[in-house]
Parts: C-alpha cells; sequence; structure tokens
C-alpha cells in the first residue's frame, strides 16, 4: 500500500471540470491582473473569516510583508515571533530590516506560550526596547491561545498580526469581559490576518497566493495601496509598496475549492480521531507515540467549531529519524517541521547561544504523518501498524 503525505489528485479529479471553466473564464475575460474574480473571492474569504476586509495578495510570505510594510515597521524595531514555525514568519520580519525577538511555545501545542510572551515583553519595556508587533502563528492548524495574547498586546500596546497561513477557518475561544465564550476564526482577532494558499495548505491554490484579511477601515487602504506599489492614487506614491498581487486564476480556482473546505476540515479531523484511536488500540498511544492535544477541545462549544483543522497531524516520538526512513521504505510519506528552529538557522548567527527548550526538543521529536482529506481508514491502519511494527521490530 502506497500512502503519500499528501495527494492532492482526488481534489483535483473532483473538481476538474468546474476548475476548467473558471480558468477558462478568466482567460476569455481578458482581465488578467485584479478585477471582479479577485474582489468577489476577496469578500467570499473575508466573510468565512469573519472579518470585513481581504486583500488578495501572491503569497502567505507576501502577505506578512507587505503587513508589516503597512505598518511602518523596519530598522530599529522589533517584532515577537515564535522560533517554532515555517522559515516566512522571520524572513518577513528580517526583510522589512526588523529585529526578531522569540519567545518559545506551548509543549502541547507548539504554539506561543503567553506566559513567555508576557517576560519577553516585561522585558523589552525595561529595556526599552521597540516592540511594534506580535506575531503568533496559528501552527498545523489550531490557534495560538488567542484568549491570553491579545490582552498581553493591549497592555503593552503593541499590535497582532496572525501567521494564520496554516489555519484558515479555525476557531478559536475567546472570553469576553463578562465570562462568556466567542469562537473567532483564525485572522479576525489581531488587527490582521496572513494566509497562504500554498498548494499543500487547507484551501490551496493551482499555484501561490495569499490574503490579508482585516476589519479596520483605514488599515485596509493602506494594504490595498501597499500592493500596488503604494499608489494612491496610480502614479502617485506616498509611501513604498511592491507588486503582491494574487492572479484571478488562483482567485477563480480558490472560490471553487472554499465551497468544500468545510467538508474537507471534517474529514482531516476525522482521521485525526480515527489516528487517536489506532494508536490507542495498538497501545502506543503516549508512549511512544504522543499524540497532539487538541488545545481546545474541552473548552464548552468546541464540538460544534473547527478548533483544529489539521493542516498537518504531528505526533512526537523517540527515533524520528529512523521512523521517518523506516515509513519511508514502506511507502509511506511523513515529514519533519521544523527540523531547525528558526534561532539557529545560520542567516541569524547572532542568535547563536539564546535557547528556546520546548522549542528545539519539538524539533527533535515530530513528524507530520498524513492526514488528507481522502485518505481511506486502510490507509490510515496501514501507517499505525507500520509504526508499531517499527517499535516492537527494535
Ligand atoms: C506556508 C506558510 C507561510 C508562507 O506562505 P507561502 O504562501 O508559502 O508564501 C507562512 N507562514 C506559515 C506558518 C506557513 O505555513
Amino acid at each position: 500500500m502506497n500512502v503519500p503525505l499528501l495527494d492532492l489528485g482526488p481534489q483535483v479529479k473532483s473538481l476538474r471540470s468546474e476548475i476548467l471553466e473558471a480558468v477558462t473564464d478568466v482567460i476569455d475575460s481578458t482581465r488578467y491582473i485584479l478585477g471582479p474574480k479577485v474582489v468577489s473571492f476577496e469578500e467570499e474569504v473575508a466573510a468565512y473569516c469573519q472579518s470585513d476586509f481581504g486583500v488578495g495578495v501572491s503569497s502567505g510570505t507576501d502577505a506578512l510583508v507587505m503587513t508589516l510594510m503597512s505598518l511602518d515597521i523596519g530598522p530599529g524595531d522589533m517584532v515577537i515571533t515564535t522560533p517554532y514555525t515555517f522559515f516566512a514568519t522571520m524572513g518577513a520580519v528580517l526583510r522589512v530590516g526588523a529585529k526578531p525577538v522569540f519567545v518559545d511555545i506551548e509543549e502541547k501545542s507548539f504554539n506561543m506560550d503567553p506566559e513567555e510572551l508576557e517576560r519577553a515583553l516585561g522585558q523589552q519595556r525595561r529595556n526599552g526596547g521597540r516592540v511594534k508587533a506580535i506575531i503568533p502563528v496559528h501552527l498545523f492548524g489550531q490557534c495560538a491561545d488567542m484568549s491570553r495574547i491579545m490582552p498581553l498586546a493591549d497592555e503593552y500596546d503593541v499590535c497582532v498580526v496572525e501567521d494564520a497561513a496554516q489555519a484558515i477557518g479555525a476557531c478559536c475561544p475567546m472570553t469576553d469581559a463578562d465570562g462568556t465564550i466567542q469562537w473567532q476564526k483564525a485572522g479576525s482577532m489581531g488587527l490582521a490576518g496572513c494566509f497562504s494558499f500554498f498548494p499543500s495548505k487547507n484551501l490551496g491554490g493551482i499555484g501561490d497566493g495569499g490574503m490579508v484579511t482585516t476589519s479596520d477601515a483605514d488599515f485596509v487602504d493602506i494594504l490595498r495601496s501597499c500592493r500596488n506599489h503604494g499608489a494612491k492614487p496610480k502614479y502617485y506614491h506616498a509611501r513604498v509598496g511592491g507588486n503582491f498581487r494574487i492572479d484571478p486564476v488562483q482567485a477563480a480556482v480558490l472560490t471553487i475549492k472554499l465551497r468544500h473546505l468545510e467538508d474537507w476540515h471534517s474529514k482531516r479531523h476525522e482521521n485525526s480521531q480515527t489516528y487517536r484511536t489506532l494508536f490507542k488500540d495498538a497501545g502506543l498511544l503516549d508512549s511512544p507515540v504522543v499524540v497532539p492535544e487538541e488545545r481546545f477541545a474541552t473548552v464548552s462549544g468546541a464540538e460544534n467549531h473547527h478548533h483544529h483543522i489539521y493542516n498537518q497531524f504531528v505526533i512526537r516520538v523517540p527515533d524520528r529519524d529512523a521512523l521517518k526512513t523506516y515509513l519511508q521504505q514502506h511507502s509511506i510519506g511523513s515529514e519533519v517541521y521544523y527540523p531547525l528552529c528558526l534561532h539557529q538557522q545560520k542567516c541569524v548567527r547572532e542568535y547563536n547561544g539564546q535557547n528556546f527548550p520546548v522549542a528545539e526538543k519539538a524539533a527533535q521529536e515530530s513528524l507530520a504523518l498524513p492526514v488528507y482529506p481522502e485518505l481511506t481508514r486502510e490507509q490510515l491502519s496501514f501507517v499505525v501498524e507500520t509504526i508499531a511494527k517499527f517499535y516492537t521490530s527494535g
């Protein structure tokens, strides 16, 4: 049996004629830059993400870069984020000339630890550090603990840019002042949310694409002008932006896929539950295989919301690299997200000597298993059986 980490084939197959028609429409329309397909897609994504506005961009990376540029973040400024995320989160901060400040993650969720955030904010305030933004990353499809991060950001008067590239549609429980819980979508809690439509994300295009969401009517104007070289009006540049535009072809394809997104989330979640049961039945649960905890599963109302959209299903195991090789030998795809923390990357040598033990441990132990919607029960069983064989045959 063959179980790839991700197979986009079934999705394309089922939507092929619809997609071809939509792409043909774009071609025949001769509207190749922005235009009505992009506008309607932006409106649909914004509505889906509980935000007032969406600004379609060229990639998730550009969503981050453009948002930081629009906030006038640059040299001398600091941006707090996590060392355990895809490179683009840090890359965006470095590219605008600002300095990333890292805070460690929670062991159980892989996401930014609010206590560490509070410590870092306090330390920077004492040192006179100019912290301009916090970028929590909703890693693997589950939101960071925004209910604790947002009040800290308010207290320290720092704006929040959510890296929601892996978490479109994920819901986060936010507690009101009177104690009631509001489930809010990823990207709707901070000033802006940054999304990616890279093909392997839950909502993936047929190429690169991204979106910035916001509910701030002034900020959306800045974002839109930044997307087009900072022009406002055309050929008049009060600021420097770039070409960060999404293609209407991507908008057309993604509009079709968006209609299926909730269903795909449900199937990924079902697969994760099946894994849990199978690992338990095989006697592997907790030792040696630690299955990710769902951070918000016990919050009231959790059963009615996609609180984890499982862009990745990531387990923690001993002998991770050997297991990965073994799975490969048995035609099972897996991947390490991420083998090296950001503070350990060569391009930021000045962070050498800093330690983020929880993130570093995660980088040693974590392994993503196939979880895409169309996987069969047999394929999931085969993955768990093969892992069981690896650990029993020594
Ligand atoms: C995918 C991803 C990005 C970048 O998105 P691209 O569309 O690939 O540029 C940024 N941050 C995180 C956490 C991601 O997973």
